[in-house]
């Protein structure tokens, strides 16, 4: 059998991180054939309850798990790992500006970016949860500066996996015979859920969502809004936010990631940019990609109308302002 591949998860006593550790033990985030040690980390008022999660993951008997480091210790953390999930972070409490969510997180995405790039394994692949997502990742993109960006990403896959989520509802399908959503840019209100490309399986055959939903209203404006509010709305029914979904999500994102897309099948997955689509350079953009051997890539020629490229330029510009917001932050 193969070697453990080392998994760390930060913010892991959090709510994401309770839903998310058992799927990584179970095979979800990298196939039921592939042993794993989990490495979790989270701050010191949490160590207790850090504690009780590695109790609980110890009497689960998982058969893939083969062992645990539960820690506060950032480097002890990242010592050799192989897929890093960054979930920890401030939450945005009632009446916190965006600015003071923004100044706690990137400063601590700047202090991991150097455990990280000291202590992770060379090619480990990351991806960031804690919002705000894209630029958080940026941050530590451009604190590791010896890591390859190309391993740094942010995850959009919930977003992408709610619009397969409504077309299914929407028509009846199975949510597995949806593909090929894109969210666009920013993994905030800003970002771009965009139906133009994606199909739908009926009975064997690709038929595009615009033709078989016909009706370009609701795609236009309640379906977008849905996917761009469904956060929001799983907090008023749930009284907390949405843990499952996202931690189902980091599953698809990393497992997709690893082992590949299927043949004619992209996904959105918040990239290092490089233009593409107009978008601006040098930040982390959503984008549909696809992934072999464990690289993305940009999908590239989609043909994007006049409509749609307004919207990708608006969530373009917001993540050039978050990343001049960052910078300030970090100075102050
Ligand atoms: P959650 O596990 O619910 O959320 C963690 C992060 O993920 C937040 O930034 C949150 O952003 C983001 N997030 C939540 N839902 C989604 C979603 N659906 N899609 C994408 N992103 C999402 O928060 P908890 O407070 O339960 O857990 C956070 C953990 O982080 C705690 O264990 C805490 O101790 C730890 N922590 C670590 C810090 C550090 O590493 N220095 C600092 C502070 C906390 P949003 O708030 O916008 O929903």
């Amino acid at each position: 059998s193969s070697e453990p591949v080392r998994v760390m998860v930060t913010g892991a006593a959090g709510q994401i991180g309770y839903a998310l550790v058992p799927m990584i033990a179970r095979g979800i985030l990298l196939g039921a054939d592939q042993p794993v040690i989990l490495h979790m980390l989270d701050i010191e008022p949490a160590a207790e309850a850090l504690n009780g999660v590695r109790m609980e993951l110890v009497d689960s008997a998982f058969p893939l798990l083969k062992g645990v480091v539960a820690t506060t210790n950032v480097e002890e953390a990242c010592k050799g790992v192989q897929v890093a999930i960054m979930v920890g972070g401030f939450p945005r409490k009632e009446g916190m500006e965006r600015k003071d969510v923004m100044t706690k997180n990137v400063s601590i995405y700047k202090a991991q970016a150097s455990a990280l790039e000291k202590f992770a394994d060379k090619d480990c692949k990351v991806v960031v949860v804690a919002n705000p997502a894209n630029t958080n990742a940026l941050i530590l993109k451009e604190f590791a500066p010896k890591f390859p960006a190309k391993n740094i990403t942010c995850l959009t896959r919930l977003d992408h996996n709610r619009a397969l989520g409504q077309i299914a509802e929407r028509t009846g399908a199975a949510v597995s015979d949806v593909k090929n959503a894109i969210i666009w840019g920013n993994h905030s209100s800003s970002q771009y859920p965009d139906v133009n490309h994606a199909v739908v399986n009926v009975d064997g055959k690709e038929v595009p969502v615009r033709e078989l939903v016909k009706d370009d209203a609701w795609l236009d404006g309640e379906f977008v809004k849905t996917v761009q509010q469904r956060g929001a709305a799983i907090i008023k029914a749930r009284k907390f936010s949405s843990a499952l979904s996202a931690a189902s999500s980091v599953c698809d994102h990393v497992r997709n990631w690893v082992k590949g897309t299927p043949e004619g099948t992209w996904v959105s997955m918040g990239v290092l940019s490089d233009g593409s689509y107009g978008a601006p350079k040098d930040v982390i953009y959503s984008f549909p990609v696809t992934c072999k051997s464990g690289e993305w890539t940009i999908v590239q020629g989609l043909k994007i109308d006049d409509a749609s490229q307004k919207l990708l330029d608006i969530t373009g510009q917001e993540l050039v302002d978050e990343k001049k917001l960052a910078y300030e932050c970090l100075k102050e």
